[in-house]
């Protein structure tokens, strides 16, 4: 039989590993390796758990396919509720990856579910030319309690990334593989989380494990590189009936320099509103890169629209069917390199990482609408 694959987990909290307590449930240093080492799931007594700096390594059964992962659990301090997350987090996974990247096959990230959409799509960014499987995953219930989705989200995405390459940074939940910068959270409540309604999933587990490979980008050529800058003077602004220009005014003030402009449909915003094009122009004239993404779940940004046309008149860029998550982390990611603001215009309508659809504007009808 092959040596298992060296899976390293990076678990940076979230409901996975917490604890049911007087307050709601809590995380708990520790706990979730513990209660992995104790699963037959996860280690096969008959294989000694062996310690390499510091950390327990122990192996798996073998998948149904006959592959075995050896894993190793690090828990990071503290073990922080996903909302309470931000940039330095995502630097701190990223660079730990790219510390490990040459000792492990693949990387399973344990993260909360509430901002994982974003922080799948900003390690997408920051770990140039990946040619390693990184997977985010966690679930709606801890793995100790009775009916925990957690079971079947570790064990599929470790699976995965024991015997898939799949050299990108991918969200796995209820079943799917996702891309990490096509993801967002669906569900509060439900199991089935996350979806990406501009992209079909990766891979599909059911008795078989199916994976698109046509879908599947090619691994980076070059050694792994970790872009940990990024830069936090980015906003998202989601627009309602009857916003004020003073509003959008005083959002657009400095220090901002990139904003997720969150529009209606097809990426539409009140052609009408000469107050508000004026502001939106006055940012864009002073460098402020802004973005047009659509308030929907699915679809795209497109150029269909007299209401959509006046925005990009006024220098915001298309942000074609880039979810609002992506958008986001590609402009904290763009103006971190300290890129100009023309540049990171070019570049946020290019497909770096496969969060976008390039060319891809749809049709509403046969008749070619000016
Ligand atoms: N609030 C939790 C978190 O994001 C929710 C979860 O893990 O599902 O960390």
């Amino acid at each position: 039989m092959s040596d298992p694959a060296r899976v390293l987990v990076l678990y940076a909290g979230g409901t996975i590993g917490m604890k049911q307590s007087g307050r709601g449930y809590v995380p708990s240093p520790g706990y979730l390796g513990e209660q992995l080492e104790a699963l037959p799931q996860f280690h096969d007594a008959r294989v000694p758990v062996s310690i390499e700096n510091g950390c327990r390594i122990f192996v798996t059964p073998p998948s149904r396919e006959g592959r075995r992962v050896a894993l190793t659990v690090k828990e990071y301090d503290p073990l922080l509720d996903s909302s309470n997350m931000g940039m330095d987090d995502w630097a701190r996974i990223a660079e730990d990856i790219g510390r490990a990247y040459d000792a492990y096959d693949a990387f399973v990230v344990l993260h909360g579910t509430d901002t994982m959409a974003y922080s799948a799509s900003a390690l997408s960014f920051m770990l140039e030319d990946l040619a390693k499987t990184v997977i985010l995953t966690g679930s709606q219930i801890p793995l100790t309690t009775a009916r925990t989705d957690a079971l079947d989200n570790l064990l599929g995405a470790l699976t995965i990334a024991g015997q898939f390459e799949i050299p990108e940074v991918c969200l796995y939940f209820a079943h799917k593989l996702l891309r990490g910068n096509r993801a967002q959270k669906q569900d509060a409540s439900g199991f089935d989380a996350f979806w990406s309604g501009n992209f079909p999933p990766l891979v599909e587990v059911g008795i078989d494990i199916h994976a698109e490979w046509a879908r599947i980008r090619k691994p980076g050529e070059g050694p792994l590189r970790v872009q940990t800058a990024m830069n936090p003077n980015v906003a998202a602004l989601r627009l309602f009936p009857g916003i004020t220009a003073e509003t959008l005014s005083n959002f657009l003030r400095p220090p901002l320099e990139g904003v997720v402009l969150e529009t209606y449909g097809s990426g539409n915003a009140p052609d009408r509103r000469r107050d508000l094009l004026d502001a939106l122009a006055e940012a864009t004239a002073r460098g402020v890169v802004i973005v047009n993404c659509t308030q929907c779940h699915k679809g795209t940004v497109s150029s269909t629209y007299a209401a959509g046309k006046a925005l990009a008149e006024v220098g915001v860029v298309p942000g074609a069917d880039l979810t609002p998550e992506a958008a986001l982390t590609k402009l904290c990611y763009l103006l971190g390199k300290g890129l100009g603001s023309e540049d990171v215009r070019a570049q946020m309508q290019e497909d770096l990482r496969g969060e976008l659809t390039v060319g891809g504007e749809r049709r509403y009808s046969h008749r070619v609408r000016e």
